[in-house]
């Protein structure tokens, strides 16, 4: 059985209970279904990688970054997508071909370009002119060949929380779509012995409920790709249309499976690219969030209950800001429960808070639970699979939490929990 389920009163989550494996590993835990990653990623494979010739996926590990993961991305045969040399190195650690590699980022240092160009991986997204005149002097310094990307800012306004919308003109990623700014990027591309331009990208923010932001992004890139060919006689090969697919946080969250942005997405791009005379592309996505914030559930274990009378009552959990800083972040909104209760009414509405030292330590601002929630409960936050365990910090010296895999009903540690001795082995005295 994936996934949650309910048996005589106690939350399963892939079969596994959650009160045990808070029981035998200690909290706060992450838990990580490897089954639910299997299965979106074979969703992957019917709604694209099979359906629709000449395509590719790659992750975008910034979500979930560990050595199994890349395990896994690497036995499902998905690329990864990479924003720094540390995370190149745990894909290149983790077994990834770095021809699968897809490496990103606004500012990457001269460092992260060399490493990425003597790894050979696969395709680097120059996200400026000014980086690729930085890559033109490596390439030639190295005389190595490199294929490239150039992200661009579609002009798009999603319908997404302003902290996680990237397509707007006014972004710090991507060369906005200005023609001449864009037309001068392919010629120095062009003109370079070592670089070997392919395409376009674009990525246009992050849990999306909505087709139109792809869409929108698609037509205005379809029209500069046009205009490229008229004004230069050049056309693209590839063409990466970003991740952005949301998730179901909470109850009121309506996720699309991936053919509802898939099938809109092609059928956009075979529409205005046989319009316009274009070749149709290789066709790229880049999905993170997706592929493993289901996928996730976070355990704590409750400690100080405070009722403010007429105002709040604050349940404290053994973790917080520093394994979950999304709802200090962009007020990210969980759902939770406690899974030893889940016969009982949930009739008390409560905060959820962590243990740090700042007001915004909060995970959950009103959750309704049962009456009887008390010191000693383990509650279980829920899709906290994505930019959880990445965006971990040791704020308030609290060490990170150990990562638990879950495959066919049975569990164990793919990262091992920090220990105080951890917190002060980088010190140098
Ligand atoms: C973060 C990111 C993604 C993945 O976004 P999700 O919303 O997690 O799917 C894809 N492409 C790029 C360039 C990104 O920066």
């Amino acid at each position: 059985m994936i996934g949650n389920q309910v048996v005589e009163g106690q939350l399963y989550f892939d079969g596994c209970k959650l009160e045990e494996l808070a029981k035998k590993y200690g909290t706060p835990l992450y838990v990580v279904s490897e089954d639910i990653i299997r299965d979106k990623c074979a969703e992957v494979k019917t709604s694209f990688l099979n359906k629709y010739p000449n395509t590719m996926a790659f992750y975008a590990s910034k979500a979930f970054l560990t050595i199994s993961m890349c395990k896994i991305i690497k036995e499902e045969g998905l690329g990864m997508d990479v924003v720094s040399g540390g995370e190149l190195y745990v894909a290149i650690k983790g077994g990834i071909n770095p021809d699968n590699i897809m490496f990103h980022g606004n500012n990457k240092t001269i460092e992260e370009l060399k490493m990425a160009v003597t790894y050979n991986v696969g395709r680097i997204v120059v996200d400026s002119v000014d980086e690729l005149l930085v890559l033109k002097e490596i390439t030639e310094e190295m005389k190595k060949e490199i294929n490239i990307l150039f992200r661009i800012t579609p002009n798009i306004k999603c319908n997404t929380h302003t902290y996680i919308s990237t397509g707007q003109k006014d972004s710090k990623f991507g060369i906005p779509l200005i023609e001449e700014i864009i037309k001068e990027a392919i010629n120095i591309a062009m003109n370079s012995k070592y670089i070997n331009f392919k395409g376009i990208h674009f990525h246009v923010g992050s849990q999306l409920f909505d087709n139109s932001s792809h869409i929108n992004a698609v037509k205005n890139t379809a029209d500069l790709i046009k205009n490229i060919k008229e004004s230069m006689d050049i056309e693209i090969e590839e063409l990466n249309v970003g991740g952005g697919f949301g998730i179901k946080y909470i109850e009121e969250d309506d996720p699309k499976p991936l053919s509802y942005f898939i099938d809109a997405i092609m059928k956009t791009i075979y529409e205005k690219f046989n319009e316009y005379n274009l070749k149709i592309p290789r066709v790229f996505i880049e999905p993170g969030r997706w592929m493993v914030g289901e996928a996730g559930v976070t355990l704590y274990t409750i400690g100080t209950i405070k009722e403010i009378p007429e105002v709040r009552t604050y349940v404290s959990v053994d973790g917080g800001l520093p394994d979950n800083p999304r709802t200090a972040l962009y007020t990210a909104k969980y759902s939770a429960y406690v899974p030893s209760k889940m016969n009982e009414e949930r009739d008390k509405v409560v905060t959820i808070a962590g243990k740090c030292c700042e007001s915004r330590d909060i995970i959950i601002w009103d959750l309704k639970v049962p009456y009887s929630i008390e010191r000693g409960d383990i509650l279980a936050v829920m899709s906290t699979g994505a930019y959880n365990y990445s965006m971990a910090s040791n704020y308030n010296k609290i060490a990170k939490p150990a990562v638990v895999m879950l495959r066919n009903g049975k569990d164990r540690v793919v990262v091992r929990r920090e220990t105080y001795k951890d917190l002060i082995a980088l010190d140098v005295v």
